[in-house]
């Protein structure tokens, strides 16, 4: 399992409330390595919750979170930071590419500082040739200003796969494209879920994008139903 999730509960309560609003309830989830899966719901069913809970950028008050069997609970702040940047990459419904930086550049920003010329060498090639897998080796030195929308969004999943992380996050990535673009999106995730060994969660209202992933999930009243 690359993620397993042990009876989650996470809630919110107003400050000089005594009432509870509870967003996930005593939920489980278990991911494969390499799977797939969607996570639908409806608007403010908790699905930012659950993936930031999964990423552990947000702590639940109860339960346990187990990444490639390591239990995150043990992890203080900074150690959580070291793994997501090690083992997490994120997509999101828009782009956030620098618009001053070409396509190249952005991908590359992590390793702008780095002083060691092999590890820079070898994240220069893994960008090309991911820019290539995504269909964007001629746009590489262009701008984000100067790209569509869909050729913008799949930088950014280049961006998300640069590190090789285990596990994409992707929240509504395809919600700011046009249908066109979102179906090509969609099956870029697709490819690079089989092709480049990482597996994904999305969370998205298209149920189109969700029927791309290999199982589909619904949040509701805090509990998840596979569809
Ligand atoms: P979704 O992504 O499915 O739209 P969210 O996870 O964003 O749902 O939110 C689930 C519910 O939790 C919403 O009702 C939201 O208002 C509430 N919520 C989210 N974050 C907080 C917070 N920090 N404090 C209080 N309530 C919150
Ligand atoms: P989304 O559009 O992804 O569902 P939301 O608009 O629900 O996101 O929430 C955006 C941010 O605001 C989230 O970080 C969430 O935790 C926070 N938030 C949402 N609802 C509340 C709330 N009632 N009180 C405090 N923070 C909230």
């Amino acid at each position: 399992m690359i993620v397993e999730l042990k009876n989650i509960t996470k809630y919110y309560q107003n400050s000089g409330s005594a009432e509870k609003r509870i967003i996930l309830d005593d939920l489980s989830l278990a991911i494969a390595k390499g799977e797939s899966i969607a996570i639908v719901g409806p608007s403010g069913s908790g699905k930012s919750t659950l993936l930031n809970v999964i990423s552990s950028l947000d702590t639940c008050n109860s339960g346990n979170m187990i990444f490639d069997a390591q239990d995150l609970s043990k992890l203080n702040e900074k150690e959580l930071a070291n793994f997501r940047n090690q083992n997490l990459g994120f997509v999101f419904q828009s782009h956030h590419l620098l618009p001053q930086l070409s396509l190249l550049e952005n991908v590359l920003l992590p390793y702008l500082p780095e002083k060691d010329k092999t590890v820079k060498k070898e994240a220069e090639k893994r960008a090309l040739d991911l820019l290539e897998f995504v269909g964007l080796s001629k746009q590489i030195h262009q701008r984000p200003g100067q790209m569509s929308g869909g050729e913008c969004q799949r930088a950014a999943v280049v961006r998300a796969l640069i590190h090789q992380p285990k596990l994409i996050l992707a929240d509504e990535p395809t919600g700011s494209l046009d249908k066109k673009s979102a179906e090509q999106l969609g099956d870029l995730l697709v490819d690079i879920n089989e092709k480049q060994a990482v597996s994904l969660v999305v969370v998205t209202h298209s149920m189109d994008l969700a029927k791309k992933m290999k199982k589909i999930y619904q949040l509701e009243d805090g509990k998840l139903n596979l569809l």
